[in-house]
């Protein structure tokens, strides 16, 4: 397997419970890539196992082509940043920071103006003769990448780094994660449970399930094709519809939906007639009327429904809709066009989902 950091068919129990199933991953030199997925599946595991703090009952793991899975965690050119921080508390910022190459014996000005840049990139100047006990929950955290980044670590592993922090300072730190990395250009390994965050620092992301990845591929793919059901409700909301497959051809397939019209959506590899399959549609590529529209284009999926419930959220509005016996989820973005803004709960609505925004999902 090509890249950079190599994780091959890496399984771990704990007990007789699997928490990894032959799990690998070819991580890029230079990417950010995040592992996600619920409390439990493994995340975790799977990080401290590439720092050499866990040891896999079965794989490899290779950075820079070199065999690294017997080599001990200080010995490997990877540092962690944890969600605690794991600051020294008795020292200051500046002290912290500078600890990775004190005991490395290097020499005192060469220490100091190097601190001096880390401080600078992580935006801590100002406190670098403070206590960490003194500090918020960004400041300790900007300190712990500074304290793992002046290593000049081939990999820095981030263990929910920012789970501590309120929303708003966890926006800011990732964009400032985003700046430290252009800078320093290490292949960033993110472990995180947020898909939002994944998402938004990502070049690339894992979603694991149950000690096994679903699906590895950049964020704007595992949005809009996600390759199973998990994994499209994992990431944002979605409208699955169980349905049996009876055409399939130019890249589309026509599905029965029991209690909906026919429906069209883009194909899948291997898919065939008389396959059961999920249909998935986005709430934000539903587009809901008052009136049925006039002239339907055969890439058009039109369906009737009854509103059963709008919710106001500033930005857009969701909408629940009733169609046949299926619950859909709408979302209308409140913008400078608003001719529908009177929808109520109650009212007969019309739905229009796009087949080319419509995907079959074989799971
Ligand atoms: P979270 O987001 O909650 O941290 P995670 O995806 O990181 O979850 P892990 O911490 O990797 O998950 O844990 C996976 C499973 O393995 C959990 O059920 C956990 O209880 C179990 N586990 C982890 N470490 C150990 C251990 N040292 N001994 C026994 N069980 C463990």
């Amino acid at each position: 397997m090509d890249g950079f950091l190599v994780l091959e068919s890496i399984s771990k129990s704990f007990g007789n419970r699997k928490v990894l199933d032959n799990v690998s991953v070819s991580i890029r030199f230079g990417e950010i890539f995040s592992i996600l997925g619920p409390s439990g599946c493994g995340k975790t595991t799977l990080l401290r196992i590439c720092a050499g703090l866990e040891e896999p009952d079965s794989g490899r793991i290779y950075l820079n082509g070199q065999d690294i899975t017997d080599l001990p965690a200080n010995k490997r050119p990877v540092n962690t940043v944890f969600q605690n921080y794991a600051l020294f508390p008795h020292m200051t910022v500046r002290q912290n920071i500078a600890y990775g190459l004190k005991i490395a014996g290097r020499d005192k000005n060469e220490i100091d103006e190097e601190v001096n840049r880390f401080l600078k990139l992580t935006q801590m100047e100002n406190f670098s003769g403070s206590k960490v006990t003194k500090l918020s929950g960004g400041q300790k955290q900007r300190t712990a990448i500074a304290r793992a980044l002046i290593n000049k670590p081939n990999v820095l592993l981030l263990d929910e780094p920012l789970a501590a922090l309120d929303l708003k300072l966890r926006q800011n730190m990732l964009s400032e994660l985003q700046k430290i990395h252009n800078e320093v250009g290490s292949t960033f390994l993110y472990v995180t449970h947020d898909q939002g965050e994944a998402m938004s620092v990502s070049d690339r992301i894992a979603v694991m399930n149950s000690g096994k990845i679903e699906q590895c591929a950049a964020p704007v793919d595992v949005y809009e094709r996600p390759s199973t059901s998990f994994v499209a409700s994992f990431i944002g909301d979605t409208n699955l519809v169980e349905g049996m497959v009876v055409s399939n051809s130019n890249n589309f397939c026509q599905l029965v939906i029991t209690a909906l019209p026919a429906m069209r959506a883009m194909s899948l590899d291997g898919v065939s007639i008389g396959d059961r399959v999920r249909l998935l549609i986005r709430p934000e590529n539903i587009l809901i009327l008052k009136d049925k529209p006039e002239s339907l284009d055969s890439i058009d999926n039109i369906i009737s429904g009854t509103v059963k419930e709008t919710t106001y959220m500033g930005q857009q509005t969701k909408y629940l809709i009733n169609a046949g016996d299926h619950l859909l989820s709408v979302v209308r973005h409140n913008g400078a066009v608003s001719d529908d803004s009177n929808i109520r709960a109650g009212d007969t609505v019309w739905l229009q989902c796009r087949a080319d925004k419509s995907y079959v999902l074989a799971d």
